[in-house]
């Protein structure tokens, strides 16, 4: 037996359960695994098939443990042997790497996709907070008109409202914004007719304004309906929700740019690009908000607080399914909507009407 047996490697055998340990050899016969105890003749200490013993994996320079079936340990720091002679042993074939790289592909796809879940969920709120407060004056302009040019390249018209209606919705949208928290001189109220739009009144983050023909239709002589709306959308820039929402979907699209290895003209596109901004609808507590400070300045004016509530009513009976490029599809109405409308009027102490 002497004669076929491969000496592997020199280290250290532990007894099962004892940390007491002598310098030893491992030996192999065939797929046979063997341990002699150094300057000990006589039979082997421990002795196992290949298939029975647990040879551990390859970490830098750590020792490889080699434990045998009755929990006998070999340790070596001869790395470079055990692998050789476990390759001549079919071991380590191509097979038997996938088989031990796949846990270790798996963690890292694993990795990624929690990196980048954690940096949509946390990395991109926390950048867009600090964007809108550093934001100057001056951004929010070029993003503004940025976004209303190209909107009235692509969907809008001139307005065909006569003077005297546009007036009337001024002086109306003057008493609001005269008790707004950023003052008159902040807002810039624009006409348009919506085209594919449809009946809608959007904020751009610098404070314009625009309303379109359509909803000024949808309202009727209800020129309540129409300030409530308008104060809404003032509430929306009060609190910053535009500029908040253009630079979520400038950080998203600019981290799906960053996985994709491009980072083009892509985020200023999305920055001034009016479609990107009509597509994008606020968040439930956005609406909430400006739905609250709309009832705030109408009850402030001394106009009907609940005028936005009833417009919510009216443009969805009006509008109904065909929702899609409506003011309902950036503005999601519900029937619990209104109700919350209504209590905070109640609440705030205006009855209206
Ligand atoms: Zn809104």
């Amino acid at each position: 037996m002497a004669s076929d047996d491969t000496r592997i490697a020199r280290g250290r055998w532990h007894p099962a359960g004892s940390s007491r340990s002598e310098p030893a050899t491992l030996l192999a016969q065939g797929k046979t695994l063997f341990v002699r105890l150094e300057n000990q003749p006589g039979d082997p200490v421990s002795v196992n098939d290949l298939t029975r013993v647990e040879i551990s994996t390859r970490v830098g320079r750590i020792p490889r443990r080699i434990t045998f079936a009755d929990a006998s340990l070999f340790e070596t720091e001869d790395n470079d042997a055990v692998d050789v002679w476990l390759k001549r042993q079919g071991r380590t074939g191509i097979v038997h790497e996938l088989e031990r790289f796949h846990p270790r592909l798996a963690a890292m796809v694993v990795a990624v996709v929690l990196l980048a879940g954690l940096i949509y969920r946390f990395a991109v709120p926390a950048l867009v907070e600090i964007a809108v407060v550093v934001t100057p004056p001056a951004v929010t302009q070029w993003m503004a008109s940025g976004t209303l040019l190209s909107l009235d390249k692509a969907v809008f018209s001139e307005s065909q409202l006569p003077k005297d209606k546009q007036d009337e919705i001024r002086t109306a949208f003057a008493d609001i914004a005269r008790v707004s928290q950023r003052g008159p001189d902040a807002y810039n109220l624009n006409f348009r007719a919506g085209g594919a739009i449809g009946p809608n009144a959007f904020a751009l983050p610098d404070g314009t304004l625009v309303i379109t023909d359509e909803l000024v239709e949808l309202a009727g002589g209800d020129l309540d309906m129409i300030t409530g709306v308008l104060a809404h959308e003032i509430g929306h820039v009060e609190r910053d929700h535009s500029l908040r929402q253009l630079y979520r979907a400038a950080g998203t699209a600019g981290l799906i740019m960053l996985i994709a290895g491009d980072v083009g003209s892509a985020g200023e596109d999305i920055l001034t690009n009016g479609a990107a901004l009509m597509s994008l609808s606020y968040s439930r507590d956005a609406e909430s908000e400006a739905d609250r400070i709309s009832v705030e300045l109408m009850s402030k004016a001394g106009h009907d607080p609940r005028a936005i509530g009833r417009f919510f009513e009216k443009i969805e009976e009006k509008l109904g399914m065909k929702g899609d490029s409506s003011f309902l599809s950036t503005h999601p109405g519900t029937a619990e909507r209104r109700k919350a409308i209504d209590d905070y009027a109640t609440r705030i102490g205006t009855g209206g009407t």
